[in-house]
C-alpha cells in the first residue's frame, strides 16, 4: 500500500530525491566515496554549495545585493540571530503575532531589544492574518511568519514596511519555494529546510547585506552573519548532507518547471482539500477563508464531541499517515507541502467522504 505522510515537519520528500540519496549516499558523483564522508573543503562539496546557492538565486531571482547562507540551528536560531545582527542596543522592532512560532521569535527579540507588537490574532486563537498593522516609526524591521504551520494561516499579500528605512523580515520555514516571491520586498528571509526544501539540519538565510548593523556588541562568531558571509557558510563544518538533500530538492523543483508550476500544483491540491472540508458536513475549517494556508490545512469535526482518534485510525489503515492536529488546535492537520503528490490529497478527500458515509 502506498503511504502518504501528512506530517508538518520533518515532512515528506519527493520520491526522486529519496532515489538520488539512495544512490549517491554510497557513491557521490562517481568519486567512489559516500556523500556522508567527503570533506567540506573538497572540490566536490565546495561545488555542491555553490550549485545550491546558484540554484536558489535563479529560482527566486535573488538580486545581487543579497547574500545566501546555509546555517545550522534551525529557524529557532534565526529568532535570535535576526535581532542580534540587525539591531543595536536600544533599538526597536515590529513583530506581527500570528502563532506559536512568531511568539517564540518575539520572546527571543525581547532578550536583545524592544518589541512593538504591530498586530496580533492571538485573541481568536490565531485563526486569521491581521490586515491592519500598527508599526512604529522607529522600528528597524517588521517581522512576520509567512505561513503559520500550526494554525494553518498564510499571508497572501505581505504588509508594507512603514518607513523608508524599515524592511520586512520573514520566517518562511513552512512555505519557502511554494510560490514565486519578490525578494526585493524583504530585508531578510529565513527558512528551516525540513518542511518544504529538505531535511532538518540546515537553514536557508537570504539577506540584504546593508541591513547588518555594525553592532557595538561583539557577537559570538557562530551567531554573526558577517562571519558566515565572509566564509561562504563554511566557517565551521557545515551540514553537508543536508545541503546535498536540499540541492536535490531544488533540482526536482526545476524539473517540475520552477515556482510558477509548483504554485499552480499547490493551489490545485489546496482547493481539492478545502472544497472537501467545506462541502463535507462532518468537517469544518476554523481558519478565516481568505487566509487559509496552501501548506497546512487545519480542520476539525463539526461536532467537536466526536472522537478524533477514530478518524485518524481509519485514515492510517488506508496509508494516510500523521494527520493528527497540533495539540493547540486539536482535530486534524494535513500538511500538503510541495512534495505531497496530488494523489495523496485525492486519497485523503476520498477517505473523508467514505468516513462521513459510515
Ligand atoms: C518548524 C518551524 C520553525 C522551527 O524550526 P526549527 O528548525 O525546529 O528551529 C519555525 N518557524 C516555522 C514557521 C516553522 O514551521
Amino acid at each position: 500500500m502506498t503511504k502518504y505522510n501528512f506530517s508538518a515537519g520533518p515532512a515528506c520528500l519527493p520520491k526522486d530525491v529519496i532515489l538520488s540519496i539512495n544512490k549517491e549516499a554510497f557513491n557521490y558523483k562517481n568519486s567512489g566515496m559516500s556523500v556522508f564522508e567527503i570533506s567540506h573543503r573538497s572540490e566536490y562539496i565546495m561545488d555542491l554549495f555553490e550549485e545550491s546557492t546558484s540554484r536558489i538565486q535563479t529560482l527566486l531571482k535573488i538580486p545581487s545585493n543579497y547574500k545566501v547562507l546555509w546555517l545550522p540551528g534551525g529557524a529557532s536560531l534565526q529568532f535570535s540571530m535576526v535581532p542580534l545582527n540587525l539591531m543595536n542596543k536600544g533599538d526597536k522592532a515590529d513583530y506581527i503575532e500570528t502563532g506559536s512560532w512568531s511568539t517564540k521569535a518575539i520572546n527571543e527579540c525581547l532578550k536583545v531589544g524592544e518589541v512593538n507588537i504591530a498586530a496580533s490574532s492571538k485573541s481568536s486563537n490565531f485563526s486569521y492574518i491581521p490586515k491592519n498593522c500598527n508599526q512604529s516609526n522607529e522600528s528597524i524591521y517588521t517581522h512576520i511568519t509567512s505561513n503559520n504551520t500550526i494554525y494553518g494561516t498564510q499571508y497572501k499579500k505581505f504588509p508594507d514596511g512603514i518607513n523608508k528605512n524599515s524592511f520586512l523580515v520573514a520566517d518562511m520555514s513552512s512555505d519557502i519555494l511554494s510560490r514565486p516571491l519578490n525578494v526585493n520586498d524583504f530585508g531578510l528571509i529565513y527558512a528551516g529546510a525540513q518542511k518544504n526544501i529538505g531535511i532538518a539540519g540546515v537553514t536557508l538565510v537570504i539577506l540584504r547585506e546593508d541591513i547588518i548593523q555594525s553592532s557595538h556588541q561583539t557577537l559570538p562568531s557562530m551567531l554573526d552573519y558577517k562571519i558566515h558571509i565572509k566564509n561562504d557558510s563554511m566557517y565551521n563544518t557545515p551540514p553537508v548532507f543536508c545541503v546535498y538533500v536540499l540541492n536535490e530538492t531544488l533540482k526536482w523543483i526545476n524539473k517540475l518547471g520552477g515556482l510558477e508550476s509548483i504554485q499552480s500544483m499547490n493551489n490545485t491540491k489546496a482547493e481539492l482539500l478545502y472544497n472537501e472540508i467545506d462541502e463535507n458536513k462532518l468537517f469544518r475549517c476554523p481558519v478565516s477563508h481568505e487566509d487559509r494556508s496552501n501548506m497546512n490545512a487545519v480542520f476539525t469535526f463539526s461536532d467537536q464531541s466526536k472522537n478524533d482518534n477514530d478518524f485518524l485510525d481509519f485514515c492510517s489503515k488506508k496509508g494516510l499517515m500523521t494527520l493528527k492536529g497540533h495539540r493547540s488546535v486539536g482535530g486534524f492537520r494535513a500538511s500538503i507541502y510541495n512534495a505531497m503528490p496530488i494523489q495523496g490529497v485525492k486519497e485523503l478527500t476520498k477517505a473523508m467522504r467514505e468516513y462521513s458515509k459510515k
